[in-house]
């Protein structure tokens, strides 16, 4: 569970903007948001899905900043009364439902913040999945650096020794002697080379960044979408709460997330489907089978890298260009510039009908409301932001300054 996994962290001061206020798009407002995004996702090459543990709440294991996540809790003195042990967890709508876009192949790769097992759970393959802070369902070997999959949720966090041996010479691999350890990272630990070298090339070949349930407070994974904007491509953001990228944000979906990927999955003519445990590795009994090696292959790695060069070296050169057709409609416009352009007239002429004089736009021509207590929000995320990273730039040696 998420509080007993925050305390076995080392104590650290500063957990970020915590409990900020929640805000809800209008019913209608959320529909048109959402067709957009199904949309967008229908049209993109390269989607790559960022999220946090504000899509694990619909499955009992509370949050870290939200409204009554743990941190904001733990700053009152008190504990969260919502809390499952992650073997009882099971996925959510929103995990199941990027699943089937992954099947479905309208998605390309997840990078998850969360270390409660639910993406590895819902029977995504490792290829689709980066998990930058670790996974209580997985552990690795602290010689041979393999990593497996494992029945039950490990006891400990921060990359202690478990009572475990390696399992590569049973799955298929060299004789190894070395001892398992949990993937857990505490505060200051790096994050795991292979995950956070496929999220950078990823988020940085995308044409289309999704982020789900996350404030994009921690550094870097709250960066890497970006990456996407960085080569020219959208970012959606869909949160109850401001986030600290939403003025660089194409979209801002403020809703429920699983009530946002029913209306896309609808949109786009999918199922959700229900979670089966045959469908889940935790659940089988035979922990030496091939598909309990959780290893990322270094190929994965050379192909991304190669795709990389071919997607993003020559719109380096030509990004100044490229950045500057997308934002002149008359010189490219675009079908979905059309499609956000209407959506926008459509959101605004609803939200004149709904909420009169409380909308406004921001810089980003998002449409929002409550305008001065989302500024004032945004202005603290913003000063934020620049006190925790300094000029730290981003690179795979950066720690993990704020993590969970
Ligand atoms: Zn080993």
């Amino acid at each position: 569970m998420s509080s007993s996994y925050a305390d076995g962290l080392s104590p650290y001061e500063n957990k970020g903007v915590l409990g900020l206020e929640e805000r809800y798009d209008s019913v209608e407002t959320l529909r048109l948001k959402c067709g957009l995004l199904a949309d967008w996702i229908q049209g993109a090459r390269h989607v790559v899905v960022h999220t946090g543990a504000g899509i694990s709440t619909a499955a009992g294991i509370p949050d870290f900043r939200g409204t009554n996540g743990v941190w904001t809790l733990e700053q009152k003195g008190l504990k969260p009364s919502m809390n499952i042990s992650f073997d009882e967890a099971i996925p959510t709508k929103t995990h199941m439902a990027l699943k089937k876009l992954i099947e479905a192949k309208k998605i390309k790769f997840i990078i998850s913040q969360n270390i409660d097992g639910l993406h590895l759970r819902s029977g995504i393959s490792r290829q689709h999945l980066a998990e930058l802070h670790g996974n209580m369902f997985t552990e690795q070997c602290d010689k041979c650096g393999r990593q497996f999959i494992r029945n039950f949720a490990a006891k400990s966090v921060g990359k202690k020794s478990l009572d475990t041996v390696c399992r590569s010479e049973q799955i298929g691999g060299r004789p190894c002697r070395g001892r398992m350890h949990d993937t857990i990272l505490d505060w200051e630990h790096n994050l795991p080379d292979s995950d956070l070298t496929l999220s950078d090339l990823h988020s940085s070949v995308a044409d289309l960044s999704i982020c789900l349930g996350t404030t994009l407070q921690i550094i870097p994974s709250g960066n890497l979408p970006l990456y996407t904007k960085k080569y020219g491509g959208r970012l959606v953001i869909c949160n109850l709460q401001p986030t600290k990228h939403d003025k660089k944000a194409d979209l801002i979906i403020n809703g429920n997330v699983d009530e946002i990927m029913v209306a896309v999955m609808k949109k786009l003519g999918l199922e959700i489907p229900e979670h089966e445990s045959t469908m889940d590795p935790t659940r089988n009994p035979d922990t030496t089978c091939k598909e309990m090696d959780w290893t990322i292959p270094t190929s994965r790695i050379k192909e991304m890298n190669m795709l990389y060069k071919k997607v993003c070296k020559p719109m380096r050169r030509k990004r100044k260009t490229f950045m500057y057709e997308r934002e002149r409609p008359d010189i490219r416009e675009t079908k979905a510039r059309k499609q956000a352009f209407t959506m926008k007239q459509e959101i605004k002429s609803e939200d004149n009908k709904t909420t009169s004089n409380e909308v406004c736009k921001t810089g980003n021509d998002h449409m929002i409301k409550n305008p001065v207590k989302i500024e004032d929000k945004v202005e603290d995320v913003e000063t934020y932001r620049y006190s925790m990273e300094g000029t730290t730039e981003h690179n795979t040696d950066l720690q993990m300054n704020q993590t969970m």
